[in-house]
């Protein structure tokens, strides 16, 4: 087997070398995986539940080990791995709680003159496809394969190469929890392992990733005819209006940018600001961002690491280079520092405009632009101009308002006086480039289920 090699990001040593997948070892996996699920949907819904709990107990004992593996690895600060370990519990209590509803049976008609029923029921759609990104492997795996599990379905789950270390302790703690082998498989590689397991006939495509990545899985599950869900990038605005608490607004959409590294889908990536208000929001927010500590990303106080891929590095120079060539303001930041690691400055940029790719391309970084703006149609006409649509948000005290303008804004989520937020409650989609379909919430529960219709006519 090809050994596929783990890289620190922060240090560039080499952690581990792990055995990777073939062709041949993914059809194995795959055709083990299409014989063990009917007996794992057969299994009593009790039983599953029962499991998934003990990965969560899992979870909780081994919190710290798994944090560190995830930092090595990635190159989060180890703080915020244990945040990304705590918050999938929610996730797990969350689809437990709600798996049992979801897929009940359900008679929408029923006519004892004309002794007619109409029923819908609800059946695992079998094996599927989980194709991961590496920003948060927890989280936006959870979102997939637990409630997958949970209604019966066998999981291929492919982390990124750049979590595999994270991916197989997952795959190891839900076997120790109970669910089969052949039930859970991760599939270890690269891209190329991810384009062999869609070669497989899978019954449907779960992908969390980049937009460029998206395409190609959508061309090759569209041929096929299987269910296809991608959750992909954003470039995702807030826009601070004129009565907003300046302070406060700086704070917390610093954290909503920066907070690991920039590298989350739905970072804040662009920023409108009321022009009565944009000098002293701009220093508020510079002064947040110089307040952040940039360090080992091992530090409990570290907030920002390096980032988890070396190549991201070349994009942040080459947005730098754009915005300064189109007039924009450098205002803290601009360069990879000079350290070993994947490690870029903190970066500010005020007086951005849209023909600056730092305010049209997924920057995944710890950079961002201001713009100021006269009203909020302007702020509204702006936050629209892009082909993303994952989270926008709005500053005001006012809610009316904030309901007014978030109502026009082609996003999946929108934020009132918040940011860079998800919850297990609430379904979790993009429009346009940030994706097809949804996780999360019930709707993400009866993802993972075909709804059968029975007409029933007794005699
Ligand atoms: P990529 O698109 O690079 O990779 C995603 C996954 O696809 C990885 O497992 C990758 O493997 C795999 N892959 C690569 N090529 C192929 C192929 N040809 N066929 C099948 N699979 C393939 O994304 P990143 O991992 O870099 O993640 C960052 C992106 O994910 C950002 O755009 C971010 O916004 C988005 N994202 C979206 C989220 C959402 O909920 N909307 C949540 C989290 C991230 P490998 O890594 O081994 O090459």
């Amino acid at each position: 087997m090809p050994l596929l090699k783990i890289v620190n990001p922060a240090t560039h040593a080499v952690v581990a070398r792990v055995p990777a997948d073939t062709a041949a070892s993914i059809r194995k996996k795959y055709q083990l995986a299409r014989a063990a699920q009917p007996a794992w949907a057969q299994t009593p819904l009790a039983q599953r539940i029962d499991a998934l709990i003990r990965f969560r107990e899992k979870i909780v004992a081994r919190r710290e080990e798994l944090a560190k593996i995830l930092t090595r690895e990635v190159g989060k600060p180890i703080a915020q791995s244990r945040n990304e370990l705590n918050g999938v519990l929610g996730r797990i209590d969350f689809f437990v709680n709600h798996v049992s509803k979801a897929g009940r049976d359900e008679v929408v008609f029923a006519d004892r003159g004309e002794k007619l029923e109409e029923k819908i029921s609800h059946e695992p759609l079998g094996v599927i496809a989980n194709i991961s990104a590496w920003n948060y492997p927890y989280f936006v795996g959870s979102n997939v394969f637990v409630p997958a599990l949970l209604t019966g379905n066998a999981v291929l789950y492919k982390p990124s190469e750049f979590a595999t270390l994270s991916g197989l302790e997952i795959g190891r703690m839900f076997h120790q929890s109970g669910v089969p082998e052949d039930v859970f498989v991760p599939v270890i590689g690269g891209g190329e392992a991810g384009a062999a397991l869609l070669k497989q006939p899978v019954d449907g495509v779960f992908f969390t990733g980049s937009y460029a990545t998206g395409r190609k899985v959508a061309a090759a599950a569209g041929i096929r005819m299987i269910k296809v869900q991608l959750e992909l990038g954003g470039k995702d605005p807030i826009y601070v209006c004129d009565d907003a608490d300046v302070e406060a607004a700086a704070a917390g959409i610093a954290d909503g940018a920066f907070y690991n590294a920039g590298q989350s889908c739905c970072a804040v990536e662009r920023l409108y600001v009321h022009e009565s208000i944009y000098v002293p929001f701009v220093e508020a927010f510079v002064a947040a961002v110089r307040g952040f500590k940039v360090g080992d990303p091992m530090h409990d106080d570290t907030y920002i690491g390096p980032l988890a891929r070396k190549p991201q590095l070349a994009v942040l120079k080459r947005q730098v280079a754009d915005a300064r060539k189109k007039g924009a303001r450098l205002l803290t930041g601009g360069r990879p520092l000079a350290r070993t690691g994947n490690y870029f400055a903190p970066t500010v940029f005020s007086d951005v405009n849209h023909q600056m790719e730092l305010m049209r391309e997924e920057s995944f970084g710890p950079i961002i632009g201001i713009q100021q703006v006269k009203n909020d149609a302007e702020a509204v006409r702006l936050m629209n101009d892009t082909e993303y649509g994952l989270t926008a948000g709005v500053y005001t005290p006012d809610r009316k308002r904030a309901e007014a303008i978030l109502a026009q804004i082609k996003s999946g989520s929108v934020y009132w006086n918040c940011c860079d937020r998800v919850s297990p409650r609430l379904p979790w989609s993009g429009v346009g480039h940030s994706g097809i379909g949804l996780t999360l919430s019930t709707y993400g529960i009866q993802t993972f289920l075909r709804p059968k219709a029975w007409h029933l006519r007794s005699l």
